[in-house]
């Protein structure tokens, strides 16, 4: 669909009180089709991959463009990631918080982060448990190089509405938690292609969407 339409469709499931941020997906796309989007105004992008991201966010810096990382990230590829983007959304263990601080170059502003919660506790899927968002919160917030906006989290995708209904109303309490003893958070990034309006629904500020908005990825 036209980006017009998918905004139209996030503001008619958010209303006026809630404001939706859309994070365009452009992992596996090339960089025109970015800038395509770029000229109709979308200014936030998310990317999987961190050398196929650097290479696209290279191309097309002149656009002064948002860059999320919403894909996991191996250590090895942290030094690139924080150099390269503005928010990082798949922060998942101590190891990560550590490096990512490192290595944010002083330039920069402080690098954005969300915690990924793995909320159904799928063995595909990274994420820390949720018992563990109170002390990685703690260990980014007391990182003065990094920022942390909140949380993010990719439900699996169940056939019955309630069980992915009940997946999202458990981040949105876990979210509501957070922001409890860390008043700068003001994210929880959740919903895709296909279930962004029940995601914002239950409280996501921040939708990903790729497939609906790009049609279908080429194949990497
Ligand atoms: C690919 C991806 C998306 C976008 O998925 P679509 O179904 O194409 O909208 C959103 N979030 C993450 C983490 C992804 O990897």
């Amino acid at each position: 669909m036209s980006l017009a339409t998918l905004r139209q469709q996030i503001e008619a499931a958010s209303g006026p009180s809630h404001p939706v941020r859309l994070l365009a997906v452009s992992k596996l796309q090339p960089a025109i089709a970015v800038a395509t989007l770029a000229g109709q105004g979308q200014r936030a992008f998310g990317e999987n991959y961190v050398q196929e991201a650097a290479a696209k966010i290279a191309e097309l810096t002149a656009l002064g463009l948002q860059w999320h990382l919403i894909g996991h990230l191996q250590s090895n590829k942290a030094e690139l990631a924080a150099q390269v983007f503005d928010w990082v959304q798949t922060v998942d263990r101590a190891k990560l918080v550590g490096a990512l601080a490192r290595y944010r170059p002083a330039a920069l502003p402080p690098l954005n982060v969300l915690i990924q919660v793995n909320i159904d506790d799928e063995d595909s899927k990274h994420g820390c448990a949720p018992e563990q968002i109170a002390g990685l919160a703690e260990a980014v917030a007391n990182e003065p190089r990094l920022c942390l906006r909140g949380l993010m989290a990719i439900p699996a995708p169940f056939p019955e509405a309630a069980k992915r209904q009940a997946a999202f109303a458990r981040m949105q309490a876990l979210f509501t938690g957070l922001a409890a003893h860390h008043p700068q958070v003001d994210t929880l990034s959740m919903g895709m292609s296909s279930d962004f309006a029940e995601a914002i629904a239950a409280g996501s500020t921040m939708v990903r969407v790729g497939t609906a908005l790009f049609g279908q990825r080429p194949s990497p």
